[in-house]
């Protein structure tokens, strides 16, 4: 099988015992992905983002472009095992942790192949929430700027693009 792209998000908001901060973190995950065996092509920026939901401390957040012969679901499996090795539990959703490794976007469009629709808690690659959060749109749209959701029909950079435009307070119906 011909080696697919991937972008990876990363995200931290707790110190862990030998790596460090949350910044120092997303660098040695990344050194860890590489060990497993993936290709890392590229690394975004890494931006300090205000946490989401009940966890008390800022996340810190990035991105990489890698290449793999794996396709999603054995990836995922793969990230888990990394975010084990880590010391992340389970149940935390949202919650502080460690290392969250999200799979963002896949060079083979969508998983499960569309029309299939994931249903919740199952595998969704684009991630389901990528267009609406700038903390994963800004660094996957550094790393693959013209590749094309499958599903909103657009460029990360046209995604997030639209993200920082101003929005009128009084729309019309066919703009809703
Ligand atoms: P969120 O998905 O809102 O970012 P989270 O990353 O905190 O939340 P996790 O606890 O890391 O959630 O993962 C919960 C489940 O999300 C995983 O078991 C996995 O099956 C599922 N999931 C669905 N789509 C993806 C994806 N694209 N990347 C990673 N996990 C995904
Ligand atoms: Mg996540
Ligand atoms: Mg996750």
């Amino acid at each position: 099988m011909g080696s697919a792209s991937y972008v990876i998000g990363l995200g931290s908001n707790r110190p862990h015992g030998t790596h460090g901060r949350p910044r120092a973190v997303l660098a040695a995950a990344i050194g860890a992905l590489a060990a497993q065996g993936l290709t890392i092509r590229a690394r975004s920026a890494i931006l300090r983002t205000p946490a989401l939901g009940p966890s008390i401390r800022d996340f810190a957040n990035a991105a990489v472009l890698m290449e793999s012969d794996l396709a999603p679901p054995a990836l995922l499996a793969l990230l888990k095992r990394v975010e084990r090795a880590f010391g992340r539990r389970r149940g935390q959703r949202w919650g502080a942790r460690v290392i969250d490794l999200d799979i963002l976007v896949w060079s083979g469009g969508a998983w499960p192949p569309l029309p299939r629709r994931a249903f919740s808690g199952r595998l969704a690659v684009p991630h389901v929430a990528l267009p609406f959060r700038d903390f994963a749109l800004a660094p996957a749209a550094a790393m693959a700027p013209g590749w094309r959701h499958p599903i909103a029909c657009h460029t990360l950079r046209q995604l997030e693009a639209r993200r920082r435009k101003p929005r009128p307070v009084d729309r019309r119906p066919r703009d809703q």
